[in-house]
Parts: structure tokens; C-alpha cells; sequence
């Protein structure tokens, strides 16, 4: 949406990172406030372009962009409208985005409520381009990820037998179908415009079978010398008065809404099994812990003094030590199968770079197929993750997603290599002949134009930025927040 990576924009995920704290996220919602003005939504609306953008995720609170706009999740669960412009929210007589309790449904139920989704959103994609001038449309099917999330294990039926999982073969069929599904509405969408359209077909992950082992971060660093923890249970229960509060409030709240979304069994168990393991961490004798992160990607950060509260790592050792932690997480290898574990590992400023990086862990590594990052401390580097916990979720993502491009100036035919999503704002920009922001951090994907459009259409000069922020629509009310909360509280969450 920006072309930027998240060091400048300050969004991680679906919660708020902040490593500095012990409690490791904000209590915060995700929200689309510090997006507003500087996506390629408000870039296009400024060219005077009619635009629509029907469920891009974290655009909630929808704000004013010249054209149309309904919210992609994360959002309230309360509301109809969630769109803007106000009149067009009022036009809207069906949401947009899941109601939090969807995901509790039976299987049958999700996948026709996806594939309704899906349809619902295409139809108003096809209204808007027909009846309101559209220059520029966004669409999210959302199916396709999360039937990989929940489908993958019958899709893959070796991984369900693997793990004892019952299989139901009506389901195998799914993830494909889900597929076929989607390029008939792509396709239903493309007959509606005229042949010189620009057409990028896009994901942002991919997706494959949920991992089934943990490596135990903390209790590497624990073995390794770097994370010390309380001798007895009774500390253990003293600490509890402290921080860990805190932090079990901040988790249940914040992890609360996202599993609302998304995962709820699963995190909230990472949750609280955080929440439990935190507790026995001894922060005076502890030079670098976990962070949390989505997989397959898993944080440490280190325990600097004057950042930290409890920091008792000097900043002159901050980079040896990082370096040291890096070279030695590289080596880990699963002592059970002596397969590597870690698959690459970076520093923060090699990935992300911007106003926001102290947002970001200090080391990010990218683990093997079949790890995720688990919580155990005082006990066995790498654990099974629990086959129950795999019944609803089974699939995960991946690193890499998909791109096609068609229409006026694309190479027809070809391959593309190392295109990244912030890419994706400068190349559409380019595409369209507009002038691509200085501040963004992607690249034009010059691969996908033909030579002579590239001759002829040259690059337009850098452009200053101008943020103009469009006031939101009806943002986030205290009967919102009440609701959401009664929501969690039904949950269990509170
Ligand atoms: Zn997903």
C-alpha cells in the first residue's frame, strides 16, 4: 500500500511490537491511522484518479479517498458500515469483513461463508468499475489464505496421517477449489474492463502445511549462557506481582483481538504459555531473550541497559554480542534429527530501515519448514507442537507468494525474479506514468515491461511526498471498544 517497509511506516503485524517493553506489544489496536494519507490510494486520489479499495487488510478506520473505500480486517465486529464516504457506507447493506465468532463455525460453514465473501466482494468490485468511473481497483479475496490455514491437512493428507489427525476426504479438494474459484471471479472482473487495463494478480505470502516443532528460543539462549532463570517456584510467584500482570493483561487484550481475527486457539495457548514462561526469566542475569513473531519469522531481543528496564547489557557489547547470538543461531541444529533449525538470521537494520525500527527485535530469524518459534524455557531445545492444536489450523504461511501481470506495456510472456510486495506501489505508479514518492522503498519492477514501453514512458522525476490525512469515517467509539471487550470477555479472554 505505502512501497515502504514497516521501519517506515511502523506497522509489524496484526499487533503492535514494541521490544523495549518487557511485555513485548502495546495494548494498542492495529489500526489504519498511521497508513492514512500515504498509501497508493491517497497517491492515485491526488492524481485526481477514481479509486476503489474493497478489503485491503488494516484499513480500518476507512478515511477519505477520492472514490470508495470498506474496510479490510482487522475491524470492529459491531458495525455495517466500516466504508467511506458515509453515504456510500449507508449504500452498503452487508459487511465486509468476518465477524470475529465466523471462525468458530463448522468447516462447511467457513468455506461457504468465504466463498459468499468472496463473491460479495466481487460483485461490488464489478458495480463500482461499471457505474462510478473507477481508474484504479483493489480487491482482496481473502479464501485462498484461509483455506490453506484450515484445509491443509486433508489437502496434504500424508501430513494430517503424520500427525494422527482424522482425515475426511470431501475436504481434499478444497485448497484447489478455492483456487479455480478465485480465477473465475479474476476472470469475471477482467471481462469487465477493456483490453489496455493494467492487471497485477498479487499475494503477499504463500502458503504450506503449519509447522509441527518447536524450537524453544529461550531455552537455547538459557543452555547457550544468555537468559538466566529463577532457582525457585517461589520467585517465580513473586515476579508474578510484577511486570508479568502487566504483560498477561497487555497479551489477553491485544493477542485477544487478534486470535479474535485470525487464530484463536492456537495463540492464545502461545499466549499464555508466553505469559507463564516470561515469568521465570531472570532479568539480571539475562543478556538477550525471545520476541515473538509471525512464523516462520522469530525475534530476540537484547537486555540493554538504559532501554531496558532490567537491561544489563552495555551498549558497547550490543553489536558483538548481536553478532555472536546471530553466528551461533545458525549452527542450531534439531538434536533429534541434526537438521538445521534456523534458515537465515538478520540484524534489524538489514531488513527494515525508517523512523520506526526500534519497533522491530533486535535479531529476526527466518526458520526452516516445519519449526516454529515455541516458549519452553527450562526444558528441551525442540518439542513437538501439540497434533490437537492442528485440528482447526494446519496451515501456515510462507515466504513466498505469487505476481502476474497483464495489460498495456507487460512482457507477455516471462519470469520475474526478486520482486518484493513494497515494489509493488513504485511499479503501478511507473505503470501509470505518475511519479513515484522519494520516500518509498521499492523498486520499479522493470522486468515486467516491454522494452519499447520502457523507451517511451520514462520514469517521471521523484515526487515530495504530500501527506494530506483525509478524516476517517466514524473511528473506533467507546460503545465499539465496549463491545469488542464484551466480545473478548465471552471469549474467555478477559
Ligand atoms: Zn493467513
Amino acid at each position: 500500500m505505502t512501497g515502504t517497509n514497516p521501519g517506515r511506516h511502523g506497522i509489524y503485524g496484526f499487533v503492535n511490537y514494541n521490544p523495549d517493553s518487557y511485555s513485548q506489544i502495546d495494548e494498542k489496536l492495529v489500526t489504519a491511522i498511521p497508513l492514512r494519507g500515504r498509501t497508493l490510494f491517497d497517491i492515485l486520489s491526488r492524481h485526481d484518479l477514481r479509486v476503489a479499495a474493497i478489503s485491503v487488510p488494516i484499513t480500518y478506520p476507512a478515511w477519505e479517498i477520492n472514490g470508495f473505500m470498506v474496510s479490510g480486517e482487522p475491524c470492529p465486529d459491531t458495525r455495517t458500515g466500516l466504508a467511506s464516504p458515509a453515504e456510500f457506507a449507508k449504500s452498503l447493506n452487508r459487511r465486509y469483513a468476518f465477524q470475529s465468532s465466523f471462525w468458530s463455525k463448522s468447516n462447511d460453514e467457513i468455506i461457504a461463508g468465504l466463498y459468499e465473501m468472496d463473491d460479495l466482494r466481487t460483485e461490488l468490485a464489478i458495480r463500482l468499475l461499471e457505474e462510478e468511473e473507477i481508474d484504479a481497483l483493489f480487491l482482496v479475496l481473502g479464501s485462498t489464505d484461509r483455506v490453506q490455514h484450515n484445509f491443509w491437512r486433508f489437502y496434504d493428507p500424508d501430513f494430517g496421517a503424520r500427525l494422527g489427525l482424522p482425515h475426511e476426504q470431501k475436504y481434499e479438494q478444497v485448497i484447489p477449489e478455492t483456487y479455480r474459484r478465485a480465477d473465475r471471479l479474476i476472470g469475471r472482473l477482467i471481462a469487465s474492463l477493456n483490453d489496455e487495463a493494467l492487471v497485477f494478480v498479487i499475494s503477499d505470502h504463500g502458503g504450506g502445511s503449519a509447522a509441527t516443532v518447536h524450537l524453544n528460543t529461550n531455552a537455547w539462549l538459557h543452555q547457550a549462557g544468555y537468559l538466566g532463570i529463577h532457582a525457585t517456584k517461589d520467585s517465580i510467584a513473586a515476579r508474578l506481582k510484577g511486570p508479568v500482570f502487566f504483560l498477561r493483561r497487555a497479551l489477553d487484550n491485544t493477542l485477544g483481538d487478534r486470535l479474535r481475527k485470525y487464530l484463536p486457539d492456537r495463540l492464545i495457548r502461545q499466549g499464555r504459555a508466553l505469559v507463564r514462561n516470561i515469568a521465570q526469566i531472570d532479568w539480571d542475569s539475562t543478556r538477550a531473550y525471545r520476541f515473538p513473531m509471525y512464523p516462520p519469522a522469530e525475534g530476540i531481543v537484547i537486555n540493554l541497559r538504559g532501554r531496558q528496564e532490567k537491561g544489563v547489557v552495555e551498549r558497547r557489547v550490543y553489536e558483538p554480542l548481536r553478532e555472536v547470538i546471530i553466528e551461533e543461531m545458525l549452527g542450531v541444529r534439531n538434536p533429534l534429527t541434526g537438521e538445521k533449525v534456523v534458515a537465515e538470521a538478520f540484524r534489524r537494520e538489514e531488513l527494515y530501515e525508517g523512523p520506526h525500527i526500534h519497533n522491530a527485535p533486535d535479531i529476526i530469524l527466518i526458520l526452516q519448514d516445519g519449526y516454529t518459534g515455541g516458549s519452553q524455557i527450562s526444558g528441551a531445545l525442540v518439542t513437538p507442537v501439540d497434533p490437537a492444536s492442528l485440528l482447526k489450523v494446519n496451515g501456515e504461511h510462507r515466504m513466498h507468494g505469487i505476481l502476474i501481470a497483464n495489460g498495456s506495456g507487460i512482457e507477455p510472456a516471462g519470469e520475474i525474479k526478486d520482486a518484493h510486495l513494497v515494489d509493488m506501489t513504485p511499479t503501478i505508479l511507473y505503470g501509470l506514468g505518475l511519479p513515484i514518492p522519494s520516500e518509498m522503498d521499492g523498486k520499479i519492477l522493470t522486468e515486467l515491461f516491454t522494452e519499447e514501453h520502457l523507451r517511451t514512458a520514462p520514469r517521471a522525476a521523484p515526487a515530495q511526498l504530500e501527506l494530506q490525512v483525509a478524516e476517517a469515517d466514524g473511528f473506533l467509539t467507546p460503545e465499539d471498544e465496549r463491545a469488542m471487550k464484551e466480545q473478548l470477555k465471552r471469549l474467555g479472554y478477559l
